[in-house]
């Protein structure tokens, strides 16, 4: 393994010319690291950076930040990383965030900033050190975007280190609202539907009884990622899907239907969805997902 944390492949891009698995190159980090060559994606769509943060009494050091970045930019060429996620529903005890009552609606991703600027601050110079150090250009997202001020302060902030392209996780229904706004500011909307299917129906996302709630194929959630994919074809910008339900054959083709650009999923997932998705045009993709609206 990269020993750099967990990473989801990406997959299948879905240009104008079909769906089909066509071009995927066979490169990848898998979900132990490294592991994914051979399953034909063409990057890593998800760079969980957080397990290089878990289990630590103090925060890994700048130096060890850029080691284990550099690590995956040297393997792989297509890299989206995600910087830390972590807050009170995961908590990291050098954080040292007050207990909430909620932690869901708390303190949690990209609002760690609020209290602690420094950890974004250095994660951010050891990605940039990390792409000078292995001639890469990583793609860098903050998760738990909720409005447009927080796209563009993010933005800036990874923009004056030299990093070229900047992006935004959508995981809450204010951010889908505001997609067309928040491309002005960044340049690619990666989808989190594990998040964005737990804030838009209001259903703990670990809740086994609310599972019905949960599910992907709800039209609400549909809408909200059709919303996301529109905003992206208009101004020109990728918008893809990373959540699990990216890695899920059936419902692919509706995310491809809905007009995401590109899918994220664990290595494991990918032969799969490749094939889903290669027995289909990009016309019957989007009859699925007009039929799921419905
Ligand atoms: C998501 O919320 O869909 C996502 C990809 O992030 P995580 O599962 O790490 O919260
Ligand atoms: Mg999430």
């Amino acid at each position: 393994g990269a020993g750099a944390g967990t990473a989801e492949t990406g997959t299948a891009e879905t240009g104008a010319e079909g769906v089909g698995a066509e071009g995927v190159g066979a490169e990848g980090v898998g979900a132990e690291g490294v592991g994914a060559e051979g399953v034909g994606a063409e990057g890593v769509g998800l760079f969980r950076t957080e397990f290089l943060f878990l289990d630590r009494r103090q925060p890994p050091s700048f130096e060890e930040q850029v080691a284990a970045y550099a690590e995956v930019f040297g393997r792989v060429e297509h890299v989206i990383v995600r910087t830390l996620d972590a807050g009170t529903d995961k908590p990291l005890p050098f954080l040292g965030l007050p207990r909430e009552q909620n932690p869901a609606l708390g303190v949690r991703g990209l609002r760690v900033d609020r209290l602690l600027p420094e950890v974004l601050d250095t994660q951010l110079d050891a990605i940039a050190a990390a792409a000078r150090q292995a001639g890469a250009e990583p793609w860098v997202m903050a998760p738990m975007v909720t409005t447009v001020g927080e796209a563009s302060d993010f933005a800036r902030r990874a923009r004056a280190r030299g990093i070229a392209r900047v992006g935004v996780m959508v995981e809450v229904p204010a951010a889908a609202l505001r997609a067309g706004r928040l491309l002005q500011e960044v340049d690619f909307l990666s989808i989190g539907t594990n998040d964005l299917a737990q804030y838009t129906f209001a259903a703990d996302r670990q809740h086994s009884a609310l599972a019905d709630l949960l599910d992907p194929r709800q039209p609400a959630l549909l809408e909200l990622i059709a919303l996301c994919a529109e905003a992206g074809r208009q101004a020109g910008k990728p918008v893809g899907v990373c959540g699990e339900a990216a890695g899920d054959p059936l419902l692919a083709p509706l995310l491809v239907g809905l007009g995401v650009t590109s899918l994220s999923m664990a290595p494991v997932c990918v032969p799969e969805v490749r094939e889903a998705l290669a027995a289909l045009t990009l016309d019957e993709c989007r009859e699925q997902a007009r039929a799921a609206l419905a």
